[in-house]
């Protein structure tokens, strides 16, 4: 299962593994009628793995396991520091976040963040000695895997999350990532590689498989990774110590969170069993590979005297599964199968199963734009559940009311939209997502400069937020205000990291008709700035600068 970012695999248009990477199991991209799924992600990966491969001689043995998490023996010169490691997976980050495939889905974002955290907060030590912050997402892809990268950010597939039977499942794979980040498997690999070397390497290689024509196939990433079968091979075997590690740093994890063990060895196993399925080169590098079999009995006897855990699942559980159901393939042939699969969920009868197919069902009325539909299954689903209204369907009733026309039989939706808002952010005060429904409500009810009021100020509460001014630019924009709008979208650029467009942007507020005076001193300091980060990140990548427009 998971394979992190260093296992990585890649296709040929024929299909054919051209390079793997070295967890358990490899699952090669399955691409059905329903998912046409570029495999950007995927290929990127590819390009992390061929940074892994060519630094293979700057292995470094792992320590022989120890009771508990042991601290590394590293000296400094021997691991990629914290610092560097973090950069580079921001580097890669800013890549991703651009991705059509990565999921940008507040309520998926937040539970997700929320279960992640939970584990780690159970076992601090698993923040590891670089005691990053971690951050969990998702991506659309239908195999059943998980990665991490370097300096704490961790990948869930949609299929993963879908394919756990419950939590604990669920917590048994990011545990293991959590293991890889916490025992730095990724610095130490990455180790003895130059430092300043890596940002421009990882780089170049994102450049190169960015540029890659859509008919292109995987050809140039083949290239790359020709000829660093040795050291894959050589890494083989530091990664069968690495994986034994990460079980292990998991299965503290999942214990200190009273999470049930015995989900792990179950999920493994399942997936092992799943991965059999695939017709292609996957079964030839299984039989080659028989590591999950050795990972899953070496799991087995670690949690053999373990008392059992019994543990419900939580509501959200259910509820995000329902919604990545629904967000893995928004075409229409893709809309009709989830709520074929919620039709049949609904047959089971139980109070949980009955409310997440529900919810599901009303997503995909909203998404269909049948409103009305949208609302009375949600109202269905919140009284199947019994439970109080949590954020998830609060959020989906917030998102239906603003997707209500007025005159569709509903003119106060706007109104109700605002009251729903209101109340949810008093009530679900940590939720990102409900913060920016409740900027698109008071938009929606023509409250501008509330609206206005309320998103600079959470723009200066939460600095690192893109969609907070994507928002506030809405809101300029139906103020009418061009400059101040433009502004606002530089911003929300910036901070995603395309400092091109944001310095576009900054140009067409410049020449915003109602640029004031005021503005103008913005839009240069804002400039000049963002010009230079712009430069110092060019230099990183060892280009010149382009004309500035
Ligand atoms: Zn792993």
């Amino acid at each position: 299962m998971c394979d992190s970012w260093h296992g990585a695999q890649c296709r040929t248009a024929r299909g054919t593994i051209i390079g793997s990477g070295y967890h358990s199991i490899v699952k090669t991209k399955h691409y059905s009628s329903k998912m046409r799924l570029r495999p950007r992600i995927l290929t990127r990966l590819v390009a992390l793995a061929v940074i892994a491969t060519t630094c293979a001689g700057a292995l470094v043995p792992l320590p022989a396991a120890a009771q508990g998490l042991p601290t590394l023996g590293d000296s400094a010169s021997d691991t990629l520091s914290p610092l560097m490691e973090r950069k580079l997976g921001e580097e890669i980050m800013r890549d991703i976040r651009h991705d059509p495939d990565y999921l940008d889905d507040a309520p998926v974002l937040e539970y997700l963040n929320a279960f992640g955290s939970s584990l780690v907060a159970a076992q601090p030590q698993a923040r590891g000695e670089a005691g990053y912050d971690f951050f969990f997402f998702a991506v659309r892809d239908p195999t059943l895997n998980a990665f991490a990268l370097p300096g704490g950010f961790i990948a869930v597939h949609s299929a993963l999350v879908l394919a756990a039977q419950n939590e604990s499942e669920l917590a048994s794979v990011m545990a293991h990532e959590i293991g890889h980040v916490a025992q730095r498997h990724i610095a130490r690999m990455l180790g003895q590689q130059k430092q300043d070397a890596l940002i421009p390497l990882a780089a170049i290689l994102l450049g190169v498989l960015a540029s890659r024509g859509s008919h292109a196939g995987d050809a140039p990433a083949a290239l790359v990774m020709g000829g660093q079968g040795l050291a894959l091979q050589r890494q083989l075997k530091f990664s069968r110590d690495a994986e034994r590690e990460a079980d292990r740093v998991g299965l503290q994890i999942l214990q200190a969170a009273h999470f049930d063990s015995s989900g792990m060895v179950a999920f493994f196993g399942r997936m092992q069993k799943a991965s059999r399925g695939y017709t292609d080169a996957a079964p030839a590098y299984l039989r080659s590979h028989p590591l999950t079999t050795e990972r899953i009995a070496d799991i087995d006897a670690r949690i053999r005297d373990q008392p059992h855990v019994s543990r419900p699942d939580n509501l959200a559980f259910h509820l995000i599964q329902a919604r990545l159901r629904v967000l893995q393939d928004g075409s229409a042939q893709g809309l009709r199968e989830a709520g074929e699969w919620f039709d049949k969920q609904l047959q089971q009868k139980t109070r949980v199963q009955t409310a997440a197919a529900k919810y599901g069902l009303a997503l995909i009325a909203l998404k269909q734009g049948a409103t009305a539909n949208a609302q009375a299954l949600l109202a269905e689903a919140r009284m199947a559940s019994l439970a109080p209204p949590d954020v998830i369907m609060t959020s989906l009733a917030i998102d239906i009311a603003l997707a209500t026309k007025p005159g569709t039989g509903m003119p106060q939706q706007a109104q109700t939209a605002l009251r729903q808002a209101d109340a949810a952010r008093a009530q679900f005060p940590l939720s990102r997502g409900i913060a920016r429904q409740y900027g698109q409500a008071l938009i929606a009810a023509a409250r501008y400069q509330e609206a206005v009021d309320y998103l600079r100020d959470q723009a200066q509460l939460y600095r690192a937020e893109p969609q907070v001014q994507q928002v506030l630019a809405e809101a300029y924009a139906a103020q009418g205000k061009q400059a101040l709008q433009h502004i606002a979208l530089a911003e929300s650029y910036a901070l995603n990291g395309s400092l091109p467009s944001a310095l576009e942007q900054l140009t067409i507020a410049r020449r915003a008709s109602d640029a004031t005076f005021y503005d103008q001193a913005i839009i240069d300091a804002r400039e000049r700035e963002l010009q230079t980060r712009w430069r110092e990140v060019l230099k990183e990548q060892g280009k010149k600068p382009a004309p500035q427009p």
